[in-house]
């Protein structure tokens, strides 16, 4: 008899979407099943990814310095990935904040009198974000979750690792092993996704589905917009003019990665995909393995593009008019907010806080787009992804350029 072969898991992602969606419809009248008795599963898919995030990030970006044999030439690639993931999200937020303003008009003024509004002066203090980013304990930053400081920790590990590696050269294998470890447990998680995201998706659903066409159906629209336009042309560009890859292989290559980060709003989820499908756009390996897990943690291109137009939107709903100043600490705010995203769902939305902090708008506002977070999150992340897989394109090809001129 022939074998059955299983549907590929990005195959089984997409069922498993459709069928939340068609079973999310049918619990509308009935929600709270679908919270009590489905979220859960949901819960616990995310808890094992929020489990294995963090070493999966410290020892992949360690894995990745280590390879590189070589501290100087880890800078100068850790050099050019940061200028590009920050650039890009510069963009992205500009990009999102010009959009909103265009669709202004279409966002409705709510009566929101019960949500007060009093504008603060608080503004993000830079040398506390700056200090904070340094741990002062070695485990506290994997109790807290906190990326910034578990990748200032592995780098320190793995240049600590390449100074000693003439007398040990075995602890090279060592981080790779524990670097296969933490990527085979991603994998065996990641098989639980099709479950995930449905016990995710359908209960979103079946609390909002009606909602979801009111007037918050516009501003995903512009969200929508947005993401497909920077996708489209910066990424199209970039990988064009410094990638030495055409836009349509890049797209199309990407295809797995973009099913997947759709599916499970997670960059991090993502990750050991996105690989694969880099590496066959012709990334290289050392590149890829540091520039990946870096950029899921410190480069959202598409969150940074929902701060701007969630901003817009939010203010409008309020009755407020963004200033031109305003707009520019929002461009900077929302890209070290993007910076300090953690890529696990809904980590995106935590982050706006911060953002609408910055200028003074009213935090409550997140309760506006909370309901139908996880429909911006699956776009976002999609951009998310790209943006890293882009940057691990470009950067390789920057840096066989280079060896090759140094002859
Ligand atoms: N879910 C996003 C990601 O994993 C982060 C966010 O919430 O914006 O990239």
């Amino acid at each position: 008899m022939e074998e059955r072969k299983k549907p590929a898991l990005s195959t089984q992602i997409f069922f498993a979407l459709v069928l939340a969606v068609i079973a999310g419809i049918a619990f509308t009248q009935y929600p709270q099943f679908a919270v009590i008795y489905i979220k859960p599963f949901g819960t616990i898919f995310l808890n094992l990814i929020k489990w294995i995030v963090c070493p999966l990030v410290f020892f992949s970006i360690m894995a990745g310095v280590v390879s590189m044999r070589d501290i100087r030439k880890v800078g100068v690639i850790g050099g050019s990935t940061v200028v590009y993931y920050l650039f890009t999200t510069a963009f992205a937020v500009a990009i999102g904040l010009l959009f909103a303003n265009l669709f202004k008009g279409f966002f409705p003024v709510l009566s929101t009198s019960d949500l007060a509004y009093e504008p603060s002066a608080t503004s993000v203090n830079f040398m506390d974000t700056l200090v904070n980013i340094f741990p002062s304990n070695f485990v506290k930053p994997f109790v807290d979750a906190n990326m910034l400081q578990i990748i200032v920790a592995s780098l320190f590990v793995g240049f600590a690792l390449i100074l000693i590696s003439d007398r040990h050269d075995t602890d090279f294998a060592a981080v790779n092993i524990a670097n296969d470890i933490c990527m085979k447990a991603m994998e065996m998680i990641l098989k639980l996704s099709p479950i995930g995201v449905f016990c995710l998706l359908c209960p979103v659903i079946a609390e909002n589905g009606p909602a979801v066409l009111g007037s918050l159906a516009k501003v995903l629209l512009v969200a929508y917009i947005c993401y497909v336009i920077h996708a489209v042309v910066v990424y199209s560009l970039a990988v064009k003019s410094m990638g030495g890859v055409s836009p349509v292989t890049f797209f199309k290559g990407m295809m797995p990665a973009i099913i997947m980060a759709f599916s499970s709003a997670s960059s991090v989820g993502t990750l050991p995909l996105n690989l694969e499908c880099a590496e066959k756009l012709g990334a290289d390996k050392e590149v890829a393995s540091f520039v990946l897990p870096l950029g899921a943690t410190i480069n959202m291109d598409g969150t940074a593009i929902y701060q701007g137009v969630c901003s817009v939107f939010i203010a409008s709903c309020f009755g407020i008019s963004l200033t031109f100043p305003q707009m520019l600490t929002i461009v900077l705010t929302a890209t070290l907010a993007s910076i300090g995203t953690a890529g696990v769902p809904g980590a995106g939305m935590i982050m706006l806080a911060m953002v609408l902090e910055s200028v003074g708008l009213p935090v409550e506002g997140i309760a506006l787009v909370a309901g139908v977070d996880r429909i911006f999150d699956m776009g976002r992340t999609v951009v998310n992804i790209t943006g890293d897989a882009s940057c691990a394109i470009v950067v390789s090809n920057l840096q066989r350029k280079r060896e090759k001129r140094k002859g």
